[in-house]
């Protein structure tokens, strides 16, 4: 009898370690800030495309040495972006045929990005990363899904604030309905 009840005790002890031990290592899950992370922008038109492709041709493959321009050359092309990714994933998807997406991969700590207006601030703090690189890629069906641009997000855009058209910060009147520019 002793002997059944030790028996039933070491499984039940058993059994309880595998469901703390389980348990544990689902906790453990959330993302090392310290891993690999993606950065992609879709563009779209022969201009914003040429212009992505130059700038892969310039400074594709090992960018680590390279940041800064980097850096800069993805803010100039943010502004036109479509779509973009910012995530641990490495296939992305984009379900609109066409474009161009520049993909950059780190080994960096990954800061908050919600929209597109982050990702420009969070490319000024990419000093150091453990590794980089630059390419152009294509769209994998199972691949994460590039995120559309919202027009209020859109980086050196304003909106009208007659009609709500989103555009450039450098035009000094709306090109939709012609209103100027207040402020
Ligand atoms: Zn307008």
């Amino acid at each position: 009898m002793i002997g059944v009840a030790v028996g039933v005790g070491v499984v039940l002890l058993l059994g309880l370690f595998f469901v703390f031990r389980r348990g544990g290592s689902a906790s453990e899950a959330p993302p090392d800030s310290s891993a690999g992370w993606t950065l992609a922008l879709r563009v779209e038109g022969s201009e914003d495309e040429e212009f992505a492709r130059d700038v892969v041709a310039r400074l594709g493959g090992d960018c680590r040495s390279r940041m800064a321009e980097v850096a800069l050359e993805m803010l100039r092309l943010a502004p036109g972006a479509t779509h973009f990714y910012a995530g641990t994933a490495r296939a992305l998807r984009c379900d609109l045929p066409g474009g161009a997406i520049v993909k950059l991969e780190l080994v960096a700590p990954r800061p908050a990005i919600d929209d597109l207006r982050d990702v420009m601030a969070c490319l000024r703090t990419l000093d150091a990363p453990r590794s980089a690189s630059l390419a152009l890629t294509q769209s994998w069906v199972d691949g994460q899904p590039l995120v559309a641009v919202d027009d209020d997000d859109r980086p050196g855009h304003r909106r009208c604030a007659f009609c709500r058209h989103s555009f450039v910060l450098s035009e000094f009147e709306c090109p939709s309905c012609g209103a100027p520019v207040s402020g």
